[in-house]
């Protein structure tokens, strides 16, 4: 496994992360929790992120604060369940240009196919967080990073909720220069490629759906 995974262990993410894992917690629930969870991951997502001084004035006199260097933050939600930790993240980064990366899963196969791609302009200047809320098999997220790595953004991390063995192991292989943040790692992949305990299907308790 790759040296560039951290699990953020917070009491906050951890306790909110169980709660959106149980099968009764309802489609407005999962969102809620979805959203906050991403808020409190961009904590850590983003703290070394560079800054640098500006002169401001308070009411009282003049100040000297600190400022996200460069251009905004992108985030590059990877369709469609990136959707829920993109919106979280945008709630406390609002500025962050989005990208979107529209991958499904040849159910087959378990690769990905590539139906969008549609990046900010400047991506050079930008600090890039793919997000994914459920790092599987990784092969998604490989083609992701692919994809985002050959725009050349000044930085590129990766961020999932939920993580496995396989799935980190896809990504040291094939990104390990790419920073990972994750909330858990749990046990493997069932045969269908789901994670195991995982959430289940993290687009359709988002969005509501059925596969
Ligand atoms: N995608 C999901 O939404 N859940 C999994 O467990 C694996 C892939």
């Amino acid at each position: 496994m790759t040296a560039n995974v951290q699990v953020i262990g917070h009491p906050l993410v951890q306790h909110k992360l169980t709660l959106l894992r149980k099968k009764q917690t309802s489609t407005i629930e999962f969102r809620r929790l979805l959203g906050e969870l991403a808020a409190l991951m961009a904590y850590e997502v983003m703290r070394d992120l560079p800054l640098h001084e500006v002169a401001i004035e308070t009411p009282v006199g003049p100040a000297t604060g600190h400022a996200i260097d460069g251009k905004k933050v992108a985030l590059v939600a990877v369709l469609r369940a990136g959707i829920g930790l993109l919106d979280g993240m945008l709630e406390v980064v609002p500025g962050a240009r989005v990208g979107h990366i529209g991958l499904y899963r040849d159910e087959q196969t378990l690769h990905p196919v590539e139906y969008y791609f549609r990046m900010p302009r400047d991506l050079a200047a930008r600090d890039v967080v793919v997000v994914d809320p459920m790092l599987a098999t990784g092969n998604s997220a490989v083609a992701a990073l692919d994809r985002v790595k050959a725009a050349g953004p000044r930085s590129l991390r990766f961020a999932c909720l939920v993580s496995c063995p396989e799935g980190l192991a896809n990504l040291a292989a094939r990104h390990p220069d790419v920073p990972v943040f994750t909330a858990a790692i749990d046990q493997g992949l069932d045969g269908k490629g789901y994670i195991v305990p995982g959430l289940g299907d993290a687009g359709d308790r988002y969005f509501g759906t059925r596969s």
